[in-house]
């Protein structure tokens, strides 16, 4: 059969799973919490399947828990979404992206997309027939060149995917950032794809600046959010898209053929946890502990890590310890040295390789003592 995806393999995170299960080594490539679920949440989903709500959810995601993400999103963000017709909930942000590309990109349209990016960016928009336009981020410190962005512009372009906090380099967006995407967004007509799935994992006192907090910007934006991130779930696959009216429309038009629902019991018991508890409030001090450890551990390596201004995942730079690519690194490190990582040049479509690789550090101490232990051999 002729390929629709011809350059798509295994996506990284798999391949890198797998490798370090099968040599046994400390797998911080793959980004997963090894932390328990709040016994809390877990009950309440218990509760929920026995008392026999285990059939399909609104095909827009349980009100309650619709309601609960517009009260979130207000609170932080001074945003008022309409629960009933700008909120959806989907299985994971995998699929709120998804739906968001697939409703907005025709055939020949171009989409701007910052590298490196998510793995899951460039395969959605060709599968629309949409022509991928890349802009690097700035290295190694990881800015976006504002200036590169505009020039990348056409007539043909239909929305820029934009992901902050970023995976895998860890930048936030500052003030300057959204200001300038303002001043780009105001010469010219497109939309916003914002995947914010790591929105409660921003360190060092600065605030997470959602797209829903833009006036201007909002009205052009699918915002995109993952409960995985935020209550260390991510096998739950529960996510959710804000978008102003007119464009939620035409996302519930793919959303509902492409799952049509989401886990009924789950998406009720996080209604409760979300409308009861503020984990997601300290979200950003707990791992902000775990960078600051991690890091201060790879002090007695030869790695050395660049900033991380949020999400779970560390870059750290390997050049001085060898010239071999990323990927054959990465290979080594997992089966020679026993630590699993991601090797950042599957994240640019010229696999451009800067020799740094990304670690996952939402792991228990021991756990990363463990591995920085295995990574002082080096
Ligand atoms: N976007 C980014 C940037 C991610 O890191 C992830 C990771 N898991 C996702 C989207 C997908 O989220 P989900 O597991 O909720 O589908
Ligand atoms: N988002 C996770 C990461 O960046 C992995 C998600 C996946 O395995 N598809 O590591």
């Amino acid at each position: 059969m002729e390929s629709k995806l011809p350059d798509v393999g295994l996506t990284i995170f798999a391949v890198m799973s797998r490798l370090a299960q099968e040599t046994g080594a400390i797998n911080l490539s793959q980004g997963f919490p090894d932390f328990d679920v709040s016994p809390q949440l877990i009950d309440r989903v218990t509760h929920h399947m026995q008392t026999g709500h285990n059939q399909y959810a609104p095909m827009q995601g349980v009100l309650a828990l619709r309601a609960a993400i517009a009260a979130k999103v207000e609170a932080l963000y001074g945003a008022r979404c309409d629960p009933e017709t700008e909120i959806t909930v989907t299985s994971g942000a995998t699929e709120a992206l998804y739906a968001a590309v697939t409703a907005l990109v025709r055939p020949g349209d171009e989409v701007l997309i910052i590298e490196p990016a998510y793995d899951a960016y460039e395969p959605v928009v060709r599968l629309s027939g949409g022509r991928p336009v890349f802009v690097p981020l700035s290295f190694p410190d990881y800015r976006i060149d504002w200036d590169a962005v505009a020039r990348s512009i056409s007539p043909r372009t239909r929305c820029l995917m934009l992901n902050a906090p970023h995976n895998p380099t860890g930048m936030v967006l500052a003030a300057e950032d959204v200001a300038a995407l303002e001043a780009v967004a105001d010469r010219h007509a497109f939309y916003v794809v914002s995947d914010e799935v790591y929105e409660h994992i921003v360190f060092d006192g600065r605030p997470h600046l959602s797209m829903v907090a833009s006036p201007m910007l909002r009205d052009r934006s699918f915002v995109i959010s993952s409960f995985g991130k935020t209550y260390h779930a991510t096998g739950w696959k529960v996510g959710y898209c804000l978008a102003p009216e007119a464009l939620t429309a035409e996302f519930r038009k793919i959303h509902q053929y492409l799952t049509f629902a989401t886990s009924t019991p789950v998406q009720m018991a996080l209604a409760d946890h979300l409308s009861t508890c503020d984990d997601h409030l300290t979200l950003a001090d707990f791992y902000q502990a775990k960078r600051d450890r991690f890091r201060d551990l790879l002090a007695a390596t030869r790695l050395r890590p660049l900033a991380c201004q949020g999400t779970y995942f560390q870059m750290v730079d390997y050049s001085t310890v060898s010239t071999e690519a990323d990927v054959a690194f990465a290979h080594r490190l997992t089966a020679e040295y026993g630590v699993a990582a991601i090797p950042p040049s599957v994240f640019y479509h010229d696999r451009r390789d800067d020799r740094v690789l990304r670690f996952c550090f939402a792991k228990h101490d021991h756990t990363l003592e463990e591995a920085v232990e295995k990574l002082c051999r080096i």
